[in-house]
């Protein structure tokens, strides 16, 4: 008889057979923690990660020959909103005024989004979400800003908290009343109503994030502080939308408040990343976004990581820039950003997960996480940024259960 063999472990779920694991951890040197080997996975959290053969599972995902990562992380998404506006799109490619009737805008946005109801405003939104689930994501933030309003800034942030229970996705829910001025208002009896719910949405739970589009034509330096202000004392961390078309100064707000994040940056100074990467506060870069509105000044975001702060990726999927595909976003990051895959990968989750102060529960396969993977049928890293606009993700695992899978697995070495 012999003890050569020894029990193995049994957990709930291994994952094997792939041509590498990324960890995206920490420390990792590459930044992707390239390893072979394996996962497991008990409990909803991960137990092991690289050799797994001490471990034996009655669910076993074999990867056959693909990439093994941690689930995207969509740092900056608006996905909840009724309408659409594919004919102001289509006008504006073709550089036409969009035409009569058609809905434009973030206000007209605001007004077939009041005009949805809870039901549809929700089924839509869930649509969209499974779409993002079945392209690898994983965790998504997902802002209010489309009610301008009490009843629907509240639907909103409510339509999210039903949709988390709903849903194979962890959501991340942020109140943005300060997305822009709703037609006509009285601006300083807006700000008012928006601190008040700012005030009401942290007493009732309703977000974990308050944030503002900070920007010429939108919300004012003064009218940001205060807002944010009282976001923080009613338990909301600030999030701003910073200098996406015009230079405002509230880099240095956001620095001494401590934003989680700051978002778009495209006309953020060197000094002033600089002084946000001291004080801890990560960048979200939106590439789909820039190219959606074919912006004047893109961002360069290796300039947000010479700056050495964290930099996170995100869809910005909303009425004005459809997408949701983190892949995609990856390819755009690094094909129009200039980003390495290694940087455009770490990004689309460590980084994002910090965007979302969760970089200690998601976004990394290390032992004690959230088990958060997704297995893609390419051969290597570099595939993912190189192959366009195809879904490479097979295989979606979310708190340790498998919640999308897409039949059949094609092989990686069949060359397509
Ligand atoms: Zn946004």
């Amino acid at each position: 008889m012999s003890t050569q063999h020894q029990e193995r472990a049994r957990v709930d779920l291994l994952v094997t057979g792939a041509a590498e694991v990324l960890t995206c951890a920490a420390g990792a040197a590459d930044l992707i923690g390239s390893t072979s080997g394996g996962v497991a996975v008990d409990g909803g959290l991960i137990v092991a990660v690289g050799d797994i053969s001490s471990y034996a599972a009655e669910l076993v995902i074999d990867a056959r020959g693909g990439i093994v990562l941690p689930g995207f992380v969509d740092a900056h998404t608006h996905v909840v909103f009724g309408g659409s506006r594919a004919q102001e799109y289509a006008a504006r490619v073709a550089g036409r005024q969009p035409p009569a009737g058609a809905v434009v805008g973030i206000t007209g946005t605001m007004t077939a989004t009041r005009a949805a109801g809870r039901d549809a405003l929700r089924k839509q939104a869930a649509a969209r979400l499974r779409e993002m689930v079945e392209h690898g994501t994983t965790t998504v933030e997902s802002k209010s800003g489309y009610g301008l309003d009490t009843e629907t800034e509240i639907a909103t942030l409510d339509t999210n908290r039903v949709l988390q229970q709903q849903l194979p996705v962890d959501l991340a829910s942020t109140f943005l009343g300060a997305h822009a001025f709703p037609p006509g208002a009285d601006q300083a009896a807006y700000v008012d109503l928006v601190v008040r719910l700012a005030q009401r949405v942290g007493a009732e739970g309703l977000a974990e994030f308050c944030d503002v589009y900070c920007d010429e034509g939108y919300f004012d330096l003064a009218q940001t502080e205060r807002i944010l202000r009282a976001g923080l004392e009613a338990g909301l961390a600030p999030k701003v939308h910073l200098d996406a078309y015009s230079h405002t100064g509230a880099a240095a707000l956001a620095a001494e408040l401590g934003a989680t994040s700051v978002d778009h940056l495209n006309l953020t100074t060197d000094a002033e990343l600089t002084m946000l990467g001291e004080a801890g506060v990560a960048g979200v870069y939106m590439p789909c976004l820039d190219y959606a509105v074919r912006h004047p000044q893109p961002l360069d975001p290796r300039r947000v990581l010479d700056a050495g702060m964290e930099l996170a990726l995100a869809t910005d999927i909303c009425p004005g820039c459809w997408t949701t595909s983190m892949q995609l976003a990856i390819q755009m990051a690094c094909r129009a950003g200039g980003l390495s895959v290694a940087q455009a990968l770490r990004a689309a989750t460590l980084g994002s997960a910090a965007a979302l102060g969760r970089a200690d529960r998601v976004g990394s396969l290390e032992v004690g996480k959230q088990a958060d993977l997704i297995v893609l049928d390419v051969p290597s890293p570099e595939d993912i940024a190189y192959r366009l606009g195809r879904n490479n993700v097979t295989t979606v695992v979310r708190r340790g259960r498998v919640v999308h899978e897409s039949n059949p697995a094609p092989r990686p070495e069949e060359t397509r």
